[in-house]
């Protein structure tokens, strides 16, 4: 049976065991979780972390000598932080206009006395001087991608710029990468087993009450998800790369469902780039400098939780929103998502930070939180389908180029 198969079976027992496990009584569920699913989908949430820094260094290293002239790297970061920026604004757009229709905080009743405390995001102009790193082993050792990412380029320069004298070292670093994939390709035959545990655990611990009163909220981010997910990138797809969406989305789906039962980008992310690249054709040197940029600074899926829930809280709270409120949402929420890292439930932490910029209640966030890590699943696969809709774009616009150039 082929892996995309695997992985999809997997993904559905998974979600059926998980809500089996939610009537199952907490003791029960506690010791399966501990004994048996937690284990599980910890050790192959590990095996793929333990690839994200190597891998991410040593493939931005030969994209970028393999490109020759930083002057291609600047197109395609300008391209990528362009069609970043645009998408993001899309997806709180339509965060906000689904959360006005369906008002989630209308009916219902809440408890608004619950307490939150907010974790402070990092000041964007902090986090753009801190993309160059101080200390490079510093940042491999605390996964920081952005600085990664800036050495990793500094160096893959310098290599296309030294050619013959560096040889030596630019073939340890294509055989490294030979490792790296090598490791990844076996890697994957645990997927199934580890998504399928993830995706139990985070469901079966959910708990079935908090899902219900919150309904109509979760309708209304997965709704926004949905045609985020699948109306703007197939139209950016069919328009800007004049490519087939349904090809894209049949070959990148393995990816979209470790996305979804890792809750993580960054982990995600040697799976992501592999499949990007055997199976949607994406040029290396463009897959390898485009997602893991996206990992970090773009986050569509999470954009568009943090635009729903700031008109939930609204509405739960009764504090309306001004026009003014609203583009002032779609900003913060864009420059929030830039300094954050692709982790599970980041968004709070930053959704925290768009709150205080519109001056609703912080303490709201309590009254999401429960259904949170379920949410979290899915909107990382938008947030991972997003940088892999870039990459696939900015690739077949180039392969184009080229082909007419010829
Ligand atoms: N878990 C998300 C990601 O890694 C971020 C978030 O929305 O919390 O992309």
């Amino acid at each position: 049976m082929s892996l995309t198969k695997q992985i999809v079976i997997a993904l559905i027992a998974g979600v059926v065991a998980g809500i089996c496990l939610t009537f199952v009584p907490s003791n029960i569920f506690n010791n399966i979780d501990t004994y048996l699913l937690s284990p599980v989908g910890q050790i192959f949430l590990n095996l793929i972390m333990m690839l994200v820094v190597p891998i991410v260094f040593v493939s931005i290293v030969l994209g970028t000598a393999g490109l020759g002239n930083p002057a291609e790297l600047g197109k395609i970061g300008i391209g990528a932080l362009g069609f970043f920026l645009v998408t993001s604004a899309i997806a709180i757009a339509i965060g906000l206009g689904i959360g006005n229709i369906l008002e989630p905080g209308k009916e219902g009743v809440f408890e608004t006395d619950a307490t939150f405390e907010g974790e402070e995001a990092p000041p964007i102009m902090d986090t753009i001087t801190n993309i160059i790193p101080e200390n490079p082993i510093s940042a491999m050792a605390s996964g920081d991608m952005l600085q990664i990412i800036a050495f990793a380029v500094f160096i893959g320069i310098a290599l296309a710029i030294l050619k013959e004298k560096t040889i030596g070292i630019h073939q340890l670093f294509e055989q490294a990468n030979e490792i790296l994939n090598w490791l990844i390709t076996k890697i994957m035959y645990v997927a199934p087993y580890g998504a399928f545990a993830l995706i139990a655990s985070a469901i079966g611990g959910a708990g079935i009450d908090a899902l219900s009163s919150m309904a109509m909220y979760m309708i209304a981010v997965l709704l926004s998800l949905l045609i985020h997910g699948t109306f703007v990138y197939g139209s950016a797809i069919l328009f800007l790369g004049k490519a087939n969406p349904v090809t894209f989305f049949k070959g990148f789906f393995p990816a979209m469902s470790v996305g979804f039962s890792t809750s993580s980008s960054n982990a995600t992310l040697p799976i992501s780039m592999k499949t990007a690249q055997e199976k949607l054709g994406v040029k290396k040197e463009i897959s390898s400098f485009v997602q893991p940029l996206g990992a970090t600074i773009n986050m569509d899926g999470t954009a568009i939780m943090q635009a729903v829930a700031v008109v939930f809280i609204s509405q739960v709270y009764a504090i309306p929103l001004s026009l003014t409120d609203y583009l002032l949402v779609i900003l913060t929420a864009t420059l929030a998502s830039i300094g954050t890292a692709g982790v599970p439930s980041v968004g709070l932490v930053m959704l925290a930070m768009v709150l205080n910029q519109v001056n609703l209640p912080v303490e709201g966030i309590a009254l999401i939180i429960g259904v949170d890590r379920l949410l979290d699943m899915v909107r990382t696969s938008v947030n991972i389908t997003g940088d892999a809709t870039c990459a696939y774009i900015l690739s077949e616009r180039e392969k184009r180029n080229t082909h007419t150039a010829n």
